[in-house]
């Protein structure tokens, strides 16, 4: 298995490389050949989780120098719960947050460094990534003390919550957390101009950990996959999934194990008030904007780098697109009230990415709906706890972080600076 960039089907590499490289030196973002048709119908019924993610992950790594170890990368990626838990006959909720920095991200990120660092050993990486809350705890938590890695993390001034601010900036060592005078989509901006420059080529290896890396999306169609299969062993029907959406990672892996087979009806695409996706299902113009800023703050985003890669799949006919993919948006007015709402009708918390999944949820038919809930409550206390008149608890992997004691440079968006700060903490 090759996989290719999106803006050329010339450029094939392989797993690895494409995990090393991140982006396509084309710009493009690295898509497989093809996806494999899994016969889930076939699969042993007693696979633990990360035994099925190996064995519907395999076909990617076929002939790839990770392809020995697979097994023991989901071993140690995949080591906490996935828990299904249902509100009504036909509206589930699959808690992606029950690891170790309390969001989806965790996957992912954790997944990418059992990667990595089997494909660091003989030199230097760096990893530069951009956050818009969520990723940079989950690659700092996963990235934290591997050797010959350093990891940078940028995330912009003042729009995450305190305590995603520190789960990102409580790491030190190989963690480099640059607070940065400016919005998601300039930090952003930053890690793709980073690759072009000849500055970091010569420092090390530089590569990315945002949902452009393959090695991202991959772990992250798992949960899908395994979910809608278990649902169907379950209940004999196939379900969709809406998912709480800003960078478009999380949703286009849903929709690769949606065409690798699995038993996933549909899927919708529930954003805050960024609604470029939206916009695009509209008009089929797709017009990037800059993002503005919600209380579902990991979802800011004005121009979803996986776009791309959703495009791809699509045929870029819009079409076909709006046949396959729906999105609705949703403000912040309406995200309190969610979450109030279901507080009220199911004595449960959602977070606001979450909130913006159950209000999607009630817009569609009654067949049956898995809401991804993409974080925790408890990172989000401030918005949640006067909404509910209630304390939150402290989940204990959150608990152990808030103690620790925090380091942080902050920077314009500027790519100078962002050089001068890594090079003052690699002196
Ligand atoms: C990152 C994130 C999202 C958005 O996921 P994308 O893959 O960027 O679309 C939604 N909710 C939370 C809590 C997140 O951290």
């Amino acid at each position: 298995m090759l996989f290719y960039s999106t803006r050329n089907k010339e450029n094939k590499k392989t797993v690895s490389q494409a995990i090393v490289q991140g982006l396509a030196e084309d710009g493009g973002l690295f898509v497989p050949e093809y996806f494999p048709q899994i016969d889930w119908k076939s699969l042993d019924k007693n696979l633990n989780y990360s035994q099925f993610a190996s064995t519907i992950l395999a076909d990617y790594f076929v002939g790839d120098v990770l392809e020995s170890q697979l097994a023991n990368i989901c071993q140690n990626a995949f080591n906490f719960p996935l828990p299904l838990v249902k509100l009504n006959d036909n509206t589930f909720i699959m808690e992606l947050f029950q690891g170790p920095t309390l969001s989806f991200k965790d996957f992912g990120a954790r997944f990418l460094a059992e990667c990595m660092s089997r494909l660091s050993k003989d030199r230097k990486t760096i990893i530069i990534v951009a956050t818009s809350g969520d990723t940079g705890s989950a690659v700092a938590s996963a990235f934290h003390n591997k050797p010959n890695v350093n990891v940078i993390v940028m995330f912009p001034t003042g729009q995450i919550s305190a305590r995603q601010e520190q789960q990102i900036t409580c790491w030190g060592d190989n963690i480099l957390a640059l607070s940065v005078n400016g919005t998601f989509d300039d930090c952003q901006k930053i890690v793709k101009q980073s690759f072009n420059e000849e500055w970091w080529k010569q420092q090390a290896h530089l590569s990315s950990a945002n949902s452009i890396n393959i090695a991202r999306l991959l772990p992250q169609l798992t949960y899908y996959a395994y979910v809608s299969w278990q649902y169907y062993l379950e209940h004999g029907t196939d379900v969709g999934f809406v998912i709480p959406t800003g960078n478009v990672g999380n949703s286009t892996a849903a929709y690769w194990a949606k065409a690798m087979g699995f038993p996933i009806r549909e899927i919708c695409l529930a954003t805050n008030a960024n609604r470029v996706i939206s916009d695009y299902i509209a008009s089929g113009k797709f017009e990037p904007k800059s993002s503005i800023a919600t209380i579902a703050n990991a979802m800011d985003v004005g121009n979803p780098s996986n776009f791309e890669r959703l495009l791809h799949l699509h045929g870029s006919e819009h079409g076909k697109f709006t046949q396959n993919v729906n999105s609705i948006s949703v403000s912040d007015k309406i995200i309190r009230q969610t979450i109030q709402e279901v507080k009220q009708k199911h004595n449960y918390i959602v977070c606001p990415h979450t909130a913006t999944g159950y209000y999607a949820r009630q817009q569609l038919s009654d067949k049956p709906w898995i809401i991804a809930a993409t974080a925790a409550p408890s990172k989000f206390e401030t918005v949640i706890e006067p909404i509910i008149n209630e304390k939150l608890t402290v989940a204990p992997q959150l608990a152990e972080l808030l103690n620790k004691a925090t380091h942080k440079v902050t920077v314009n968006p500027v790519m100078s600076e962002v050089q001068q700060a890594y090079a003052n903490n690699n002196k």
